[in-house]
């Protein structure tokens, strides 16, 4: 991660000037705020604002005129409730705002997701910064042969060597030529013009605020083995920061959402045949090869 001293030393300001306020605030999550949790080798995910509590949550949903006096156990299964059932509206009573620092390529699949706020480090205004993301050596798989969305064996020897120097090599010479082209005794191109070449592993940055049901739609979707690599670390991040935010919230959503599975109502039917001892196979199954692999593989078999 590459904070400047200046930086850290915002940071750390932030962090010193505490106030106080009758609204309801989080231990857990006041102990990270404003601090940067490292992502990829410059990236980071900071929480620099949040609104609510699991106890916010439980307010909603009961409507109710104070913080409540029940016990833990009973906001506990009233949340588990909620979350079992999709009555997802007291999620969104939550806030959290991030402050994100990512590749280009993993901003272009983290946009899709609509229901957030966002603001992004204006190209147009100011020079990016030369940093680009470099794949580890063990994330530098190729392509998988039977998933075309996905990745397979790890390079290894000249062939890894190969492909680092040439995501090294294109990124520097991009951004020699960002620099040439911006240079105010050459051709001094607009900003906004002179970015245009960069390669896509150039880090970004935004602000990024949601309110807690459809961060929980990001994360199901983005904490997910099915997705890449470079955007699931941070959704593993961020898991963090939720935990610490809305334990009870957390441990609902890691149990009804991001650790369930979904069967059809014909896979359900299976499932039935086979409790009762009926064998099934794919071809008598009903189901297409891969959905019968995907439904044996949440089985565990
Ligand atoms: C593993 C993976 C692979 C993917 N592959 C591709 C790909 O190959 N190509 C590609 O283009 N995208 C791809 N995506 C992106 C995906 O299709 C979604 O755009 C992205 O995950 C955002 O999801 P969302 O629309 O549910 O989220 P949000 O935009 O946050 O929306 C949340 C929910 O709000 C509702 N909603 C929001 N906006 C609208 C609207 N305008 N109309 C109706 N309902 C709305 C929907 O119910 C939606 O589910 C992929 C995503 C994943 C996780």
């Amino acid at each position: 991660m590459t904070l400047s001293s200046d930086q850290f030393a915002e940071i750390s300001a932030a962090r010193a000037n505490a106030s106080t306020t009758l609204r309801p605030s989080v231990p857990a999550l006041e102990a990270m705020l404003f601090t940067a949790l490292p992502v990829l080798d410059h990236g980071f995910v900071r929480v620099v604002d949040y609104m609510g509590d699991d106890a916010a949550v439980v307010q909603a949903a009961r409507v109710s005129y104070g913080r409540g006096t029940r016990k833990t156990t009973e906001d506990e299964g009233l949340i588990r409730y909620l979350m079992r059932h999709w009555h997802s509206t007291p999620f969104e009573m939550c806030e959290i705002k991030y402050h994100i620092k990512l590749p280009i390529f993993v901003a272009r699949q983290w946009i899709r997701h609509r229901t957030a706020n966002v603001n992004e480090y204006s190209a147009r205004y100011s020079i990016l910064d030369k940093e680009f993301y470099i794949p580890a050596p063990e994330h530098l798989a190729a392509q998988s042969a039977d998933n075309r969305q996905g990745r397979g064996e790890i390079l290894t020897g000249d062939a890894a060597a190969r492909v680092l120097h040439l995501l090294r090599q294109d990124a520097e010479q991009t951004y020699a030529h960002y620099e040439e082209m911006l240079d105010e005794n050459g051709a001094g191109l607009a900003r906004e013009l002179a970015r245009m070449n960069l390669t896509l592993n150039t880090y970004t940055q935004w602000y990024w605020k949601t309110d807690l049901h459809n961060l929980f739609h990001f994360l199901r979707l983005r904490a997910d083995t099915h997705a890449q690599y470079e955007i699931r670390v941070y959704a593993e991040a961020m898991l963090e920061t939720v935990k610490a935010w809305v334990p009870l919230s957390y441990a609902a959503f890691c149990d009804y959402r991001l650790g369930a599975v979904t069967f059809s109502a014909k896979m359900l039917e299976i499932l039935k045949q086979m409790l009762t001892g009926t064998e099934v196979t794919q071809p008598t199954s009903g189901l297409s090869k891969r959905e019968w692999t995907e439904m044996m593989a949440s089985l565990g078999k």
